[in-house]
């Protein structure tokens, strides 16, 4: 049998013909949609949204079913072959790949049903946030995600979805009804308030832990045309301070993102500031145009240098919003900020103004308010127990190149440090998966509990390759 870091992602190699042998019921079920190296289709479907050291998975399943899920999980256990299970493959910390192991790409699930008589939308585990948008905003409604039309609606879900909504709906793991899993051994359960009770807690921030989501029950809500887009301002501490001033204490129709970074070369975006630390926000009123005007005043008395917000179908927020491009080597730091209704001050701000202009690369500090309903939710109810905080912040950078990464690692943890943000976090954030990171994702009654579930639904530890919690 071979061995796995969970941490590292890598797993000692064993022979090809033990490989084989160990895949051979996985192969006669699937076919050619059971990827090995040699593969057409492999180097695309062993690509994730973020680079790094090579993870090269001993084989790929493109499962299409919710048999076929069990078929792969019950050869991963029985091989005693290291499992990664992808969605949209955008967790920084690469959860979707796993070394000399079996990837399961969940990728062909990508049914979404939008139920407008019921208010419920059902996505197959496989859904990205913008196909399932699109498909709930051709009837006027949604299900709040993040920013990102790519990002997986199972990863999102599974480890919280903070985004234009979350202020006025709840994090995505708030709008979770239920959901149809397959547990390590194969079999196929549903979870809900009133069925598995237990699992349905853990999922609702526990992350790919407990087994493969092949169904999210999702909360719709009436969403037609919001008020959104992008602004953009010149770095002044006095401005950034307004800016978060303005969302903490505005409606909970108001939310978004703040990113103080350097500007990139898009043609949006006044040539003059490419290369040069600038504020963007990226946001949402889902109120009425007044009301938008209002909560928008302090930020347009700024002189925005850039404003692109207008009246829109808020499914076209996820329009061709693919976030930076794929591929690049980078690591990211999160935390939480302040409690209720709070924002940072001037001096803060300057920090993060400061650390952005004395990065090496790329990086951002990027800045999401919380509050309203996100912390109307008791901590206990969810596996997600940070309610309370003010603001979400995680510190981003990109490394032009892999060598350069050690560098981009080191100004990450000093950015994060300066700016208070590098104890407890989020965990759909965290560049990495130590067990120091597991810890500061969930306080430690939160673990405790999400162990004994962990101890009930894969007390083998299968889904490891993720935030692990052991059993
Ligand atoms: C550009 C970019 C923008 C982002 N924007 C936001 C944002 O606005 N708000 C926000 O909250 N987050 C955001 N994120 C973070 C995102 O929520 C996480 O990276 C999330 O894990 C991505 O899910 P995925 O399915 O795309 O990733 P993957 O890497 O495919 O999945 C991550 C892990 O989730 C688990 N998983 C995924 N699907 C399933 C399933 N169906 N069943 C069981 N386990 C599953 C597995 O353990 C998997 O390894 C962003 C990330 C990026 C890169």
């Amino acid at each position: 049998m071979s061995t796995h870091d969970s941490t590292t992602g890598t797993t000692a190699p064993r022979s090809p013909e033990a490989l084989e042998r160990a895949l051979a019921p996985l192969a006669a079920a699937l076919g050619d949609r059971l990827l090995t190296p040699a593969a057409a289709g492999f180097a695309e479907a062993a690509t994730v949204f973020v680079g790094g050291p090579p993870r090269i998975p001993a084989a790929i399943a493109r499962v299409r079913s919710t048999a076929e899920v069990g078929t792969a999980l019950v050869v991963a256990r029985d091989a005693g072959l290291p499992l990664a299970v992808r969605a949209g493959g955008h967790h920084q910390a690469r959860h979707a790949l796993v070394d000399g192991g079996l990837v399961l790409d969940l990728r062909l699930l990508d049914g979404v049903e939008i139920d407008a008589a019921a208010g419920v939308g059902r996505a197959q585990g496989g859904v990205l946030a913008g196909a399932y948008t699109a498909a709930a905003g051709a009837q006027g409604l949604a299900t709040g995600f993040g920013d990102t039309a790519t990002v997986g609606v199972g990863g999102i879900t599974l480890g919280g979805g903070i985004g234009y909504l979350s202020r006025r709906d709840g994090l995505t793991l708030d709008n979770l009804l239920g959901a149809q899993v397959v547990l390590a051994d194969g079999q196929v359960v549903e979870a809900g308030p009133d069925e598995n009770p237990d699992l349905y807690w853990a999922l609702r921030g526990g992350g790919g832990n407990f087994g493969v989501v092949t169904r999210l029950d999702l909360r719709l809500r009436e969403v037609g045309t919001v008020t959104g887009g992008m602004m953009m301002w010149e770095p002044t501490p006095a401005g950034l301070a307004t800016i978060l001033r303005a969302f903490a204490e505005g409606p909970e129709e108001f939310a978004g993102m703040i990113n103080v970074m350097v500007a990139p070369p898009a043609p949006m975006i006044p040539a003059e500031l490419h290369g040069t630390p600038v504020l963007m926000a990226l946001l949402v009123h889902s109120g009425t145009s007044a009301a938008a005007d209002e909560a928008l005043a302090p930020l347009r008395a700024l002189g925005p240098v850039l404003d692109g917000v207008r009246e829109l179908p808020y499914a076209a927020m996820f329009e061709g919003a693919g976030g930076p491009p794929a591929g690049g080597v980078g690591d990211a730091r999160t935390g939480f900020l302040g409690r209720g209704v709070w924002a940072p001050d001037e001096d803060w701000a300057a920090a993060a103004i400061e650390a952005v202009s004395g990065a090496a690369g790329p990086a951002a500090v990027n800045i999401r308010p919380m509050g309203g309903a996100i912390g109307r939710v008791d901590p206990a109810a969810t596996a997600f127990a940070h309610r309370d905080p003010a603001f979400m912040v995680t510190v981003g950078g990109s490394a032009p190149a892999a060598e350069a990464l050690p560098a981009t690692q080191e100004w990450v943890a000093s950015a994060a440090s300066a700016l208070g943000v590098a104890g407890r976090g989020y965990v759909n954030f965290m560049g990495a998966a130590t067990e120091e990171d597991v810890r500061n994702a969930y306080p430690e009654a939160t673990l405790a509990r999400l162990r004994e579930v962990k101890r009930e639904y894969d007390p083998g530890n299968l889904f490891a390759s993720n935030h692990n919690v052991r059993p």
